[in-house]
């Protein structure tokens, strides 16, 4: 487990930006890792984590919930609007809205229960056809959108191709939200997360360096 070093790590990177330590949140990507390995993040006293999967985390967060107290999961992956009920009970964050009728879907909900998880709009920055994200060019409109809906928005998020420096990716996704005036800024995994935190980044998801290797088997 190296939580410790990640924290770390992100100290400096803050120190090195000029940015308060503060100002930037670990969430910890605990998708398919076991629960020991979970259970040692939480022992150590971190209480912010990242799923990717409805199912998995439903299973996983509020039986963790009552034994360690209050714990934020935050919801990086694709959300099947079918899944956005449960989806908004469970987690205090979705970093995933990318398409109109999920946005509807969460500003009924939101209408509905008269509270909203803190929202994430996720932009496909690299164009990549098999990646789920609005398009650039099309986020300014999709953004007016959600706000038309009263839809609380909180920032953006990307994933970088993977074989590109994610540099300027970050750049890019933190132009956009300024644009919008939206000051979330979810970038950044274990490879990458501290060149977001000099581009700006709020919210860093880093799975695999703090927990090790997922193992999909
Ligand atoms: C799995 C995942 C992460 C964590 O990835 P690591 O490389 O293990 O840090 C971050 N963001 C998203 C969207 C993911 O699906």
């Amino acid at each position: 487990m190296s939580l410790q070093s990640i924290t770390e790590r992100i100290a400096r990177a803050c120190a090195l930006a000029g940015r308060d330590v503060a100002s930037v949140q670990l969430i910890a990507v605990s998708k398919v890792q076991p629960d020991a390995r979970v259970r040692e993040v939480l022992a150590a006293g971190h209480r912010v984590f990242g799923e990717n999967y409805v199912q998995e985390a439903v299973a996983k967060w509020p039986a963790f919930r009552v034994e360690f107290g209050a714990v934020a999961v935050h919801m990086i992956g694709p959300l099947q609007t079918n899944k956005a009920k449960v989806a908004v009970e469970l987690f205090d964050a979705i970093h995933t809205v990318d398409r109109p009728s999920l946005a509807e879907k969460l500003a009924k909900l939101a209408q509905t229960r008269g509270t909203c998880p803190q929202l994430f709009v996720q932009v496909n920055t690299g164009a990549e056809p098999q990646k789920a994200g609005v398009l650039p060019a099309d986020l300014d409109g999709f953004i007016a959108s959600a706000r038309a809906l009263d839809l609380p928005l909180s920032g953006l998020m990307c994933i970088p191709p993977e074989a590109e420096d994610s540099t300027p990716h970050f750049a890019r996704l933190a132009g956009m939200a300024a644009r919008n005036g939206l000051a979330g800024l979810s970038m950044g995994m274990s490879g990458d997360f501290e060149a977001a935190i000099a581009a700006g980044a709020t919210h860093v998801r880093v799975g695999s360096a703090i927990f090790g290797a997922r193992n999909y088997g």
